[in-house]
């Protein structure tokens, strides 16, 4: 009947809003990922918040707190404790004086956990095969997508602290306007573009809140 709102009339109507798509279709690469880990994880008799655990500790040899781990995971204290424990009764952790402060206990792999770290990478491979097999133009595109969402999470505070150029103390931002790598890297003195920004720096000394908020703001 004409001017009844059909289907026929807007076939697409019902079709969800493209900010509701990206976050479906984000949702549906962590869970291929997640069971990408899943499956690794059980074959190696390893729960997927331990293995997470492992892989977070593989780039850090100053160790970590157990308050850390729990944020970064997002999980109670009492969880990532239960997690600790088994890897350290499996070998794969072990506590020992905090470097920063003698009188707190931090967690370190051992030889055969950097060992397992280093093959849960592997496990994941597939993830980033799929990635590298796009144009080097659209990988950059999608890497700077996702880096405006995060400065978009960024200011909810629901996003845990990264080891990122964006929250570093060495990164000038826009210190080279108008050229192909517009910020700087003052730790290796070095112009820094987009397709460069790292998420998980071995380097980086987080810069103080304020700058930290200002940094993510210009970005997003
Ligand atoms: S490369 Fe590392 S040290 Fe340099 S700005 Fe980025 S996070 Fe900081």
């Amino acid at each position: 009947m004409q001017g009844m709102d059909t289907k026929s009339d807007n076939p697409w109507k019902d079709t969800p809003e493209i900010s509701a798509r990206i976050v479906t279709a984000i949702g549906r690469i962590a869970s291929v990922m997640r069971s990408g880990m899943w499956e690794f994880a059980t074959a190696e008799n390893l729960n997927p918040a331990q293995a997470e655990i492992l892989q977070l500790l593989q780039s850090r040899s100053q160790g970590v707190r157990l308050s850390w781990l729990a944020a970064q995971l997002s999980i109670s204290a009492a969880s990532a404790s239960d997690s600790v424990s088994a890897l350290v009764s499996k070998g794969l952790l072990y506590k020992a004086r905090a470097e920063d402060d003698g009188r707190a206990t931090a967690l370190f792999l051992t030889e055969e956990g950097a060992a397992m770290a280093a093959r849960i990478g592997g496990a994941l491979g597939f993830a980033e095969d799929a990635a590298a097999a796009l144009p080097v133009a659209r990988q950059t595109e999608l890497l700077s997508g996702l880096f405006k969402l995060i400065a978009q999470l960024q200011k909810t505070d629901r996003f845990p602290e990264m080891r990122a150029c964006l929250s570093c103390q060495f990164f000038e931002p826009n210190r080279h306007p108008g050229k192909s790598a517009p910020h700087h890297c003052a730790m290796l003195n070095v112009p820094l573009s987009v397709a460069l920004l790292r998420l998980d720096c071995p380097e980086q000394l987080p810069a103080d809140p304020a700058t930290r908020q200002r940094n993510w703001k210009v970005f997003a």
